[in-house]
C-alpha cells in the first residue's frame, strides 16, 4: 500500500498540475486492477477443483438428475396448491439429507388462484374447439359460460381507435410478438384495456415467438376501478385464423366458459439453506430460484433449473470440503409467478441485515447453455466481477453483462445490493415458457453442470474476498 501511494506521488509530481489528477486516478485505477488480477490468482486452484467436480467429475448430471426425480415425483407446483406444499417439504428433506446447515422454512401469504374448469368453443363460422389457458387472477365465466361476437385488434391502438366496435364484445388481441418483456403488457393488461371499452372477455394471442398449438399462461392485472372481464391466453394459430376471419369480413362468435376463482392468500414459504462463513457468518452472498411455478407442464425449466443449479452450488462447495468467509444461503422463493410474492415478503423481513447483503443471486431465464453473467453493480464491483469471470476459461464462458434481472432479487438491487443472474441461450425460452411444454425434456444435464460450475465458482468466490462488493453508486 505504501509504496503505491509512493509511486502514484512520484509520477504525479513530474507531471504538469493539470494533468496530474487524472493521471493519477488513472494509476491507482491500473494498480487496483493489479491488485484484483493477483487475488483472483489465487482462485484459480479453487475454481478449476469445481469446474472439475461439476463438469467432468463425481457431480456431474446431479442438478439434473436431482431435477428429474423432483419434477417427475411432484409435478408442477402453483401457489396455492398441495404440489407447492409437497414440494417445499420434499426440498426441506432433501437438503438435511444433503447435510447443509440451517434449513429453514420461512413462511410467507401467497395468492390463491384457482383455474377450475375452462373451455372455449368458436360457435361461428363453423364449430371449432379453442385451446385455451386461463390467466392468473382472472374471475371465472358464469357456468352458463359468456357467448359474444369476436372484434379481433392487433394493439392497444387499435382497440383505442374502434372503441365503439368493442362494446359486448369479446376482444380477440393478435399482437405480434416483439420482446417478452415488451410484449407482455397485453397478458398483464389486456383484459382491463378491453373492459374500459365495454367489452366482456378478452382472449390474448400467447406471449410467444413460436407455437405448436400451444396457449400460454401468466398472471394479469386488473386495473382499479375498472370491471373486471374473464380472460385467458389462445395460441399464435388460433389468433392469426381469428384475424384472417375478420379481415374476410366473417362474423366470429365465441362461447367462453371459465370456472376461475380467487381464494384468500394462502400460507407458503420460502425454503433456505446455509453454509456458514468461516469468518464473517453475518455476511451474506444469496444464491437463489424460485420454487413455485405455474399449473401446466412440470415447471421443470421456470424455475426447477434455476432452483437446482442454485442448490448445486451449495452442494459442490461443502463436498469439496470449502469454507468461504462469508455465508452463502441459498433461497427457493415462493409464489414468483404472482409478481414475486415470497421474494418481497422475505425482504421486508431481511432488510434490516442489507449492510451485510453482499451480492444477491437469482437465476430465472432459463439453464441452457450458459454463455455469461449479467451483472448490476458499481464501476469498481464490476471489474471484480470480470476477474472473477476470467477463472471460468476452462469452459470458455467469461462474459460479464450488464443489468441482472430476476423479480426475486429485484427488490434487493433497487435498494442498492450488487446482483447478478445467469445468461444462456434463450432463444427457445420463451417457446416453453408458462406452457405444456415446460418439462424435463427441455432441460439438458450438460448444460447444467456448466450453469452450476459458473453459479459455483461466482457465488463461492464472491462469498470468500476479503471484503464485500464495493456499492457505493
Ligand atoms: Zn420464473
Amino acid at each position: 500500500m505504501k509504496l503505491i501511494f509512493l509511486t502514484t506521488a512520484l509520477v504525479s509530481y513530474m507531471l504538469p498540475a493539470c494533468l496530474g489528477f487524472p493521471y493519477e486516478q488513472e494509476v491507482l485505477h491500473q494498480t487496483k486492477h493489479e491488485r484484483i488480477k493477483k487475488v483472483m490468482a489465487d482462485y484459480k486452484d479453487v475454481a478449476n477443483a469445481i469446474i472439475d467436480l461439476a463438469v467432468h467429475g463425481g457431480a456431474q448430471n446431479r442438478s439434473y438428475n436431482r431435477l428429474a426425480r423432483f419434477v417427475d415425483t411432484i409435478g408442477n407446483r402453483m401457489s396455492g396448491t398441495e404440489n407447492l406444499k409437497n414440494a417445499i417439504n420434499y426440498m426441506y428433506k432433501a437438503l438435511q439429507e444433503d447435510k447443509l446447515q440451517n434449513v429453514s422454512l420461512e413462511p410467507v401469504k401467497v395468492p390463491h388462484w384457482v383455474r377450475g374448469e375452462e373451455s372455449a368453443m368458436m360457435l361461428k363460422p363453423r364449430n371449432k374447439s379453442i385451446a385455451i389457458l386461463g390467466l392468473g387472477s382472472s374471475i371465472g365465466t358464469p357456468p352458463e359460460g359468456i357467448s359474444a361476437e369476436v372484434i379481433v385488434v392487433s394493439s392497444f391502438t387499435e382497440l383505442h381507435n374502434r372503441a365503439k366496435e368493442a362494446k359486448g364484445k369479446i376482444v380477440v388481441y393478435n399482437q405480434p410478438f416483439v420482446s417478452y418483456g415488451e410484449t407482455v403488457q397485453y397478458r398483464a393488461y389486456g383484459a382491463s384495456e378491453a373492459a374500459k371499452v365495454g367489452a366482456v372477455a378478452s382472449l390474448i394471442r400467447s406471449i410467444t415467438p413460436f407455437s405448436v398449438y400451444s396457449p400460454h399462461t401468466g398472471w394479469q392485472d386488473y386495473q382499479k376501478d375498472v370491471p373486471k372481464i374473464p380472460t385467458a391466453c389462445i395460441s399464435i394459430e388460433d389468433a392469426e385464423m381469428f384475424a384472417r376471419m375478420a379481415s374476410r369480413g366473417e362474423t366470429i362468435v365465441v362461447l367462453l366458459k371459465m370456472g376461475a376463482i380467487n381464494n384468500p392468500d394462502a400460507d407458503s414459504f420460502n425454503t433456505v439453506a446455509e453454509i456458514v462463513g468461516s469468518k464473517y457468518p453475518e455476511q451474506v452472498v444469496i444464491v437463489s430460484g424460485h420454487l413455485d411455478s405455474w399449473d401446466v407442464g412440470q415447471g421443470a425449466m421456470d424455475d426447477g433449473g434455476g432452483a437446482f443449479i442454485s442448490w448445486e452450488a451449495l452442494s459442490l462447495i461443502k463436498d469439496l470440503g470449502l469454507h468461504p468467509k462469508r455465508t452463502l444461503r441459498l433461497v427457493l422463493w415462493t409464489g414468483e409467478e404472482q409478481g414475486g410474492v415470497g421474494a418481497g415478503q422475505y425482504y421486508q423481513s431481511h432488510k434490516k441485515d442489507i449492510s451485510n447483503i453482499d451480492l444477491v443471486m437469482e437465476t430465472d431465464i432459463g439453464t441452457f447453455m450458459p454463455t455469461g453473467l449479467q451483472f448490476s453493480g458499481n464501476t469498481e464491483a464490476q471489474a471484480i466481477m470480470t476477474e472473477i469471470m476470467q477463472l471460468l476459461k476452462p469452459i470458455n464462458i467469461t462474459n460479464l453483462y450488464g443489468n441482472a434481472e430476476g423479480t426475486d432479487i429485484s427488490y434487493w438491487m433497487e435498494a442498492g445490493v450488487p446482483g447478478a443472474s445467469l445468461i444462456d441461450e434463450i432463444d427457445k425460452y420463451f417457446w416453453f415458457h408458462h406452457s405444456q411444454g415446460d418439462t424435463m425434456t427441455v432441460q439438458n444435464p450438460v448444460w447444467m453442470n456448466l450453469c452450476a460450475a459458473v453459479w459455483t465458482v461466482v457465488s463461492y468466490v464472491v462469498a470468500d474476498l476479503e471484503e464485500m462488493l464495493p456499492r457505493e453508486r
